[in-house]
Parts: structure tokens; sequence; C-alpha cells
């Protein structure tokens, strides 16, 4: 069975990822069940450049393939802020009640058609020859103009996909899947890895 090493800490994405991969023969590990902890700068410009350099980090502590994830929103009106600070915006420790009514605060007395936002997700892959493949994919919405929703975690609650008149965090995690940036960035890897294992 193929190893995939995934560069995150976080149990939840770890889920999704075999999740998603389930259907094909790998077995998804973190980085921490395969013994690999470093600490990883992330000082690229844009989430492909930050997924790269996660993934490429691990690569050198193993051959298996290595999977890392980058994410996060970004608010046309803000000129793409918060953008690759997502997780940083106002401090780590930040809690989003606050970091979430600050965007309310910057968006007020602004339209609906002028608060377009996204959510990006950019996943990279080292394969074991240490070749780099990339995939991103975006969830496109607009700013609420209240915190909506007890689900998800982080912008959500101020996150309006389009087609929905509620919040990311108002819907089911298993419909999130379906239409967020990192399900759709996900299944577009598990789609070149595919290709890549039959080869
Ligand atoms: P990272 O990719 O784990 O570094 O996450 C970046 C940050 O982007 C998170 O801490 C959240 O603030 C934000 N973010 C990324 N994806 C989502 C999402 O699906 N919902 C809400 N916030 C998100």
């Amino acid at each position: 069975m193929v190893k995939i090493v995934f560069a995150t800490g976080n149990k939840d994405k770890l889920r999704e990822v075999r999740e998603i991969l389930a259907d094909m023969d790998v077995e998804v590990v973190s980085m921490k069940e395969e013994g690999i902890l470093v600490d990883i700068v992330e000082d690229g410009k844009t989430f492909e450049e930050n997924a790269t350099i996660k993934a490429s980090t691990i690569a050198k502590h193993t051959d298996a393939i290595v999977l890392a994830d980058d994410s996060g929103l970004e608010v046309d009106y803000l000129n793409k802020e918060p953008g690759i600070y997502s997780a940083r915006y106002m401090g780590e420790d930040t809690s989003y009640t606050i970091k979430n009514q600050a965007i309310l605060d910057r968006l007020e007395g602004v339209e609906k058609k002028d608060r377009t936002a996204r959510f990006v997700c950019a996943i990279a892959a080292v394969l074991p020859d240490k070749r780099v493949l990339v995939t991103r994919q975006t969830m496109e919405g607009t700013i609420g103009f209240a915190s909506d929703g007890e689900n998800g975690f982080g912008y959500d609650p101020i996150f309006v996909p389009d087609g929905y008149d509620c919040s990311s965090a108002a819907i089911s995690p298993e419909e999130k899947n379906e239409i967020s940036h990192r399900g759709k960035a996900l299944r577009a890897m598990r789609d070149l890895l595919k290709k890549e294992l039959s080869r």
C-alpha cells in the first residue's frame, strides 16, 4: 500500500483527507505519526508557495508521498486581505469572534455587490522522486452582514457561499465538503495522484 504523509497537526483535516482518498489504495498518516517533527517557516507569497514549502520541508525527511495544504479568505474590498495571513490576522491567538467582527466593521456600509470574497485552498504533493504537483480551488461568495451559524470554524460565520442565503457555518459539514475550496482542491489532487500511481 502506498503511504501518504499529510503535513498537518489538525485531526479534522486528516480525517477529511482520509475520507476523500478512501477509494485509493493508500494509507494516510500525519507527520507526527510518521515521527517527523520539524518547524516549518511559511514565508511564501501565495497559497501555492506556502503549500509547496510545507510539503517540501516534510519531504526532506521521508520518501513517502507528502501532501500539504494552505488556505485562507480573500475579501476583495480589503484588497484580498487577510489572504495568506488568515490564521495570523490580528494575531494567531485572537478569537474568531473578534476577527470576524473586525471584518464586518471594515465593511460597514458596503453594499452586497461589493462584498465579494472567496476561500482559497492550495494543495501541494511532493512525489517520491521529488516532483511537485499543485492544485488550487476556491469557494466564491460574499461577506454577510452579521455572523451566522454554529458549524464550521474560522471565518465561516461571516462567509455566504454563492447560491446560499446563509453562511458556510450554517450548512452541514458534508454539504460544505461538497462545495468547499478544500474539498475541491483535495479531489483535484486525488485525480492527479491516481494518474501518477497508475503509470
Ligand atoms: P491553514 O491553511 O490551516 O493555515 O488555515 C488558514 C486559515 O484560513 C484558517 O485558520 C482560517 O482562519 C481560514 N480558513 C481556511 N479555510 C477555512 C474554512 O473553510 N472556513 C473558515 N475559515 C477558513
